[in-house]
Order: structure tokens, then sequence, then C-alpha cells
């Protein structure tokens, strides 16, 4: 696509790395058929090709009305688009300038400018989100269901080992999910403690920047980012073997730490040697069942419909991994149609443009449970915490299920 960036971005870095990813675009519109919000919608610029355009007028030094950032909020930047693209599009990238230089134009007002704040300020923080669960436990049952669904479940089982094995890897505990599905860690350290590894945990608990970095809040986000890489640097010159992420949502970014700090000249080093440790917890175990396979006996046999997060699939390219993984230990993996679409969930999206999200939970409920599964399994706090509320089966992290098999 043709662009000719404003005169007074023409020299900046993030402006020419803009340009050079408009310019790939060759506007064939094959993203349009896989993008969520262009299915539903059906408007032009309510696809990838459609914003690319409008992210390009911004460029260009183009007035941009309060349309252009409908637009570009509506996106649940699911990067399903970069996915089907032939042209290797960085779509999520420009979408990132195009957010951030709207937000130096316009302010937000309104209800949209106070959810942001609260969102931004509560999310991220466990201490907050901690407190508020602890004070909600004992009225669970008065509480309508749906906030009902978000709450821990009782019963499940905390225990992390105590051996200490001589392999290492640090685990990112996240913010939502150390409170909200504290099982999911714990079944992480002790299928990791059967091959050998000890999971450790941060000296200090927070937010990856992810919260903060979806929703147009850069400086808190990127301040969050250089918190987490001081909490584990010591863990990491100590020689951790990689840091594990449990959460593909916070596993994507913080694989991005490299590209988001790259300019830093006190951060940028440590940020790519951060990135380049960080793996999915499914990575790790693929690799460890690929030395230690399971006993060809186990036999559990539940019919588990698996929905992969976008920022697996589409975000970290790590598609078809996990129901291999599940195969391998003799779970029974369902088809599950349009795999590719998004839950809904996408972070803050879900509190942020609730009606599209709903109706994408909808359908993406109607195709996981169209085969009758036992459970439905993820592998992003964000997408079980979403799909709980109203689906008909359990839904769980996948770890749980490898897990049970103990
Ligand atoms: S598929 Fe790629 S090249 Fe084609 S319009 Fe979409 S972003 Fe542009
Ligand atoms: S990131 Fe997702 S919602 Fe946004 S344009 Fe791409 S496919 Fe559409």
């Amino acid at each position: 696509m043709e662009i000719h960036l404003d005169k007074k971005i023409a020299d900046k870095d993030w402006a020419r790395e803009a340009e050079s990813i408009v310019r790939k675009c060759v506007h064939c519109g094959f993203c349009n058929a896989t993008c969520p919000t262009y299915q539903l919608l059906g408007h032009e610029s309510d696809g990838p090709r459609g914003r690319i355009y409008l992210i390009t007028q911004l460029l260009e030094g183009q007035p941009a009305d309060r349309q252009t950032r409908a637009h570009l909020d509506r996106c649940l930047l699911c990067r399903a688009c970069e996915t089907t693209c032939p042209s290797g599009v960085k779509y999520s990238r420009l979408l990132e300038t195009g957010r951030h230089m709207l937000e130096q134009q316009q302010q937000r007002r309104g209800l949209d400018s106070l959810k942001r704040k609260m969102l931004t300020a509560v999310v991220p923080r466990r201490g907050i989100v901690q407190t508020g669960v602890n004070l909600a436990r004992p009225l669970r049952q008065l509480l309508p269901a749906n906030l009902q669904s978000q709450l821990p479940i009782k019963g499940k089982n905390l225990n992390r080992p105590e051996t200490i094995h001589p392999r290492k890897m640090l685990l990112l505990e996240g913010c939502a999910q150390s409170s909200l599905t504290p099982e999911t860690n714990a079944a992480a350290a002790r299928v990791l403690d059967r091959f050998g590894i000890t999971l450790l945990t941060e000296s200090k608990n927070g937010c990856c920047g992810a919260v903060r970095l979806h929703t147009s809040a850069r400086e808190t986000g990127l301040q969050d980012v250089k918190q987490r890489i001081d909490t584990w640097w010591p863990d990491i010159e100590a020689g951790i073997e990689a840091i594990i992420s449990t959460a593909s949502g916070c596993g994507v970014t913080v694989k991005d730490y490299g590209h988001l700090l790259k300019d830093d000249p006190e951060y940028a080093e440590k940020a790519i040697k951060i990135s380049e440790l960080t793996v999915d917890l499914s990575e790790v175990i693929l690799k460890e069942t690929r030395r230690l396979p399971p006993d060809p006996g186990t036999q559990k046999g539940l019919k588990v419909a698996f929905h992969c997060p976008c920022t697996l699939q589409h975000g970290q390219k790590l598609n078809g991994q996990i129901e291999l993984l599940l195969q391998q230990y003799n779970f029974q993996t369902l088809p599950v149609a349009d795999g590719h679409i998004c839950c809904g969930s996408a972070g803050t999206y879900s509190m942020l443009q609730p009606a599209l999200s709903r109706q994408l939970k909808v359908d993406k409920l109607e195709k996981l449970q169209a085969l009758s599964p036992d459970v439905i399994a993820t592998a992003n706090v964000g997408c079980q915490l979403h799909l709980r509320k109203d689906a008909l089966v359990p839904v769980l992290h996948w770890i749980e299920l490898l897990d049970s098999l103990a």
C-alpha cells in the first residue's frame, strides 16, 4: 500500500517501522475472511484491511475523528489476520502505533475513560484482586451466577512440591491468574516436578504489562515491564533454564519484551535475554514428554474440546501443540470448528466491548460444545474465566488434565 509519512514524524523510528509494515500490505483482503469483527459487523473499517487504511491516514497526518477510534477500539488484537496474511503484514505492531497516536491526539471521556482507568488500576494489582476475592468468597451464594463463576473454585489442589531439583525454571505467577485460578500454577509445578524440574516462584508478584499495554496505557505498561525485569533479573543471573508462562496472554507479551524496550538504553539487552528465555508451558512439557514419554497404559479417555487462545495460536504460533500433547496422554480431543476465531475475552475487551465479546463467546461455546465434551480445556486464564461463565461443562487449564493422571 502506498504511504507518505507526515513530515512531522518522518524521522521517527516507530513511524518508519509502521511505514514499512503498511508498504507490505497488497490490499488483497484475505485477512478479512478470518477477522472476527469483520465477520460480525461486515464493515470494511472493522476489518484489518480497513484498519490498516485508517492507520495509514493517521501516519500521513490526516485528522482522525471519533469513528476512527471506534474502529480501532473494536479490534480484539487477536492477530488472526496476521496468521492469514500472505504478505507477512505485522498488523499488531501497526495497531499498537495507530492506537498510541490516537491516544496522543484525542482525550478519552466519560464512561470509556473511567472504565479504562479502573481496569488499568485494578486488574494488574494482585493485592487488590486478592482482597476482592477474599471479600467476595463468604458471600458466594448471594452473588449473581456470572460473578460466582469468576471466583476460585473450592476444593482444588493448591499444593506445590517440596523437592528441589538441580534443574530450575522461573514461573510467571501472573496477576489475575494467581488469585482467580491458583490451581493452574500448582498443577504446573507438580507436573514439572515429575520431570525433575523445580519451578521457582517470583520474589515479587506483578503484572507482565499486558493489561495496561492493551488498554492503551503504554507508559504505565512499560513501567510494569521494567519492574518485572528487575524482579526476575537475579534469578536469570543465577542461571535459571527458562521463564515459564502458564497464561498464553502473559507469555506473548513477555516474548515481546525485546521489541517493546528495543530503544531503552538501560533495559534493551536485558529485555532481549528475557524474551529469549520465555517459553509457554506446553513447549517445555512437549520437550520433556519426548524425553520421558507417558506410560502407554495411561487411561483417562476424557473427551476434551480444546480452545486454543489467540495469544497461543496467532501470537506465539503454537497451534496444535497442546492437542498433540493431550492425545499422547490418551485424552480424546474433539474437532472444534472455527478454532482460529477469538472467544471474545481478549484481555480487557470483554469489559470494554461487552456486546461483541458476548456474541463471540456464544458462538465459541456453541462450537466447543457441539460434540458434547466432558470438559473444555484452554491455555489462558482470560479465556478460561470468560468461557466458564456460560459453559455447560467445566472449563480447565489443560495442565490440570495432565496433573490428574498422577
Ligand atoms: S491479507 Fe495482508 S496483504 Fe492482504 S489486505 Fe490483509 S494485511 Fe494486507
Ligand atoms: S487483530 Fe483480530 S480483530 Fe483485529 S483486525 Fe486482526 S483479525 Fe480482526
